[in-house]
């Protein structure tokens, strides 16, 4: 019987599917790894000469550390290897950092936000694409300035979740939140 192949982590698979440009194969892999961190493993993950420099896993690997930094024994392992970076050849790793950065920027920007979202117009040249008017003052789930213009599709999005309104609610109907 032949033996079987030793198995490929999918990390190597993402590397080599990036390298190739085969978009389907970096999909499936990037999916794979998402499913396989954990806490048990993620500092060991995102700081791997592998994973470095590879901003969308260690993305994946923040977003689980990030909410888990508060945790003792978790936090003295990522000191560690921060350590280990600073001293060591691994300057690649300085890109997993600022992935981590910037993640843990986000999360307060996110926390600082009121918890709900608001709406805005689906057309980039309209204004109330960039400036989100408040809910109370659109009265409405279309944009009425694209309505205006008889616009194919005026409908509002959520600023969340991008999903597209289709009728009147006080919250939006895919993520839930609370419209603003
Ligand atoms: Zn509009
Ligand atoms: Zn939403």
């Amino acid at each position: 019987m032949a033996a079987a192949p030793p198995p490929c982590s999918p990390k190597s698979i993402y590397v080599l599917a990036n390298l190739l440009g085969i978009q389907p194969l970096c999909s499936v892999a990037l999916a794979d790894i998402k499913s396989k961190v954990s806490l048990g493993n993620v500092v060991n993950e995102i700081f791997s000469p592998v994973t470095a420099g590879r901003e969308e896993i260690t993305e994946v690997g923040w977003d689980l550390l990030i909410p888990n930094l508060k945790d003792s024994e978790t936090f003295a392992r990522v000191k560690e290897n921060v350590g280990l970076m600073s001293s060591g050849p691994s300057s690649r790793c300085v890109g997993t950092l600022k992935v981590g950065l910037k993640k843990s920027f986000e999360l307060k920007k996110q926390k600082r936000q009121p918890s709900g979202v608001k709406l805005r117009c689906s057309y980039l040249d309209c204004s109330q694409y960039h400036t989100y008017p408040s809910y109370s003052s659109l009265r409405s789930y279309y944009c009425q300035l694209c309505m205006a213009r008889n616009r194919w599709s005026p409908y509002l999005r959520c600023t969340g979740c991008t999903h597209v309104r289709d009728g009147n609610y006080t919250s939006c109907q895919r993520c839930g939140k609370k419209l603003i």
